[in-house]
């Protein structure tokens, strides 16, 4: 494009509602409504942002993408006035947010919409905090109602500058107007066919071991199904071999899904807040009690003796069967994200099984068989031989479980969590869940 040309990043975010809409499609929308005045850059992004977010509507997710144009203020006017149309405004909890970062302001504005990126992945943010630093970096924004928006559009712009983190690609395909809020037409034959030919360059399309097509959502909003992968050659690739009804649009985003970006690393139990999401080692203190409803929950305790509830709850399904395994003094490493005093188990890293024992009735020196027991506190004897002994025995029991990573299955992954399917061989021995 000419020099007359500039660039402009553009950050959306909180746009739809449960009932409808989905900012990841308003943001392929208006990438093709721009296309005829503008020129599109580089990958768009779809960013996941802290997973703990009691306001978010599904995945906590916003958009990015990138123009060159001749008329910066045309492309603002359309983008702010479509916002204004499209967006669900009259549900209470949509409170959008636009960010317009100028070329002009790139330099000035990286570090520190980097940082914000970071944090608001990480970290919870208040409004006012989004709404000083649009200002203060001098930001072209517009603050729909409460305007909290601005958090996730603010960090979409920060993720576009910033582009050197860890991502993936999803390939988003989109329904006919018409058809929103009716039944989904997508051959599961066709997703399972498309998994098994791309696996592991893609994952999460389908849940083998539940039965469930995970890539097509249930909610009445525009999106048909998303495909997850590594490049977009390989989402491309299971596209091509999936059967559906006739879309309206697509869009393939580059993302931080699948990328582990919302853990901190915690090196005790007090460093733990809740609403942030971490990698914690630690040992486990009691066998998980599994509680009405199924969820199953076991106490780890760190190093200095402090202690915390860790849980995997019903929707995580068969990985319950592994938490249910551990027993007291198991070493793991857990990964997820606390609320309500408890951490909620994204994957496992088990390091060492603690020795299982049970006690048995001694066997007879003489003739092999156990020996029946005395009376109260009177030991063992073997009836036939006479033979006696005053303590059980210790035996050694084979622990059904073995170390190495253990995750969630794909319909309880987290939009962030970096799936075992993206974990290098050479990282551990990996016990995929799916
Ligand atoms: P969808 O993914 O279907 O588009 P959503 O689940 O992304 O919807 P939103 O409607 O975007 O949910 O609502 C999430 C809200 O939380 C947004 O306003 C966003 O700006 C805000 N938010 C995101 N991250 C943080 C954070 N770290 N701290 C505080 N608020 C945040």
């Amino acid at each position: 494009m000419s020099s007359d040309h500039i660039k402009m990043v553009i950050g959306i975010d909180d746009t739809d509602s449960r009932e409808g809409m989905c900012t990841t499609y308003l943001g392929a929308l208006l990438m093709d409504e721009l296309s005829s005045f503008c020129k599109h850059t580089g990958d768009p992004l779809l960013i996941r942002l802290n997973p703990t977010i009691p306001y978010k509507t599904r995945g906590n997710a916003s958009v990015a993408f990138c123009v060159e144009c001749r008329e910066p203020d045309e492309v603002i006017d359309h983008v702010v006035s479509r916002i204004s149309s499209l967006a669900e405004l009259d549900c209470e909890n949509t409170n959008p947010g636009v960010v317009f970062v100028l070329e002009t302001d790139f330099t000035e504005t990286k570090t520190e919409l980097g940082d914000f990126f970071r944090s608001a992945v990480k970290d919870v943010i208040v409004i006012d905090e989004a709404k000083a630093l649009a200002g203060k970096l001098g930001l072209t924004f517009r603050a729909f109602k409460n305007g909290r928006g601005l958090i996730g559009a603010l960090a979409a712009c920060g993720a576009m500058l910033n582009p050197g983190w860890d991502h993936s690609y999803e390939y988003l395909t989109y329904r006919k107007k018409e058809l929103w809020g009716t039944p989904r037409f997508v051959d599961s034959n066709s997703l399972y066919e498309a998994d098994e030919s791309t696996y592991p360059e893609t994952w999460d399309s389908v849940d083998r071991a539940n039965r469930v097509a995970v890539c097509v959502p249930r909610s009445p909003d525009p999106v048909l199904y998303g495909i997850r992968g590594n490049s977009r050659q390989a989402v491309s690739k299971a596209v091509e071999l999936i059967r559906s009804e006739d879309t309206e649009r697509s869009c393939i985003y580059k993302t931080n899904q699948g990328t582990d970006m919302h853990l901190l690393r915690a090196t005790c139990i007090d460093d733990i807040c809740e609403m942030h999401s971490y990698i914690l080692e630690g040992t486990v203190e009691t066998a998980a009690n599994t509680i009405k409803g199924g969820h199953s929950i076991f106490v780890l305790s760190d190093d200095s003796g402090k202690t915390i509830d860790c849980a995997a709850f019903e929707p995580t399904k068969n990985f319950r069967d592994v938490i249910r395994r551990l027993i007291p003094g198991d070493r793991i490493v857990v990964y997820g994200s606390v609320m309500d005093v408890t951490l909620n188990i994204e994957k496992i890293n088990i390091l060492s099984l603690a020795q299982m024992s049970e006690k048995r009735n001694p066997e007879c020196p003489s003739c092999g068989k156990r020996m029946k027991s005395a009376g109260a506190e009177q030991g063992y004897r073997c009836k036939k031989c006479g033979t006696s002994a005053q303590d059980p025995e210790t035996v050694s029991l084979e622990r059904n479980i073995e170390k190495g990573f253990y995750e969630v299955p794909p319909c309880a992954r987290r939009h962030l969590a970096k799936p075992l399917a993206r974990f290098k061989v050479s990282d551990a021995v990996l016990f995929p869940g799916r």
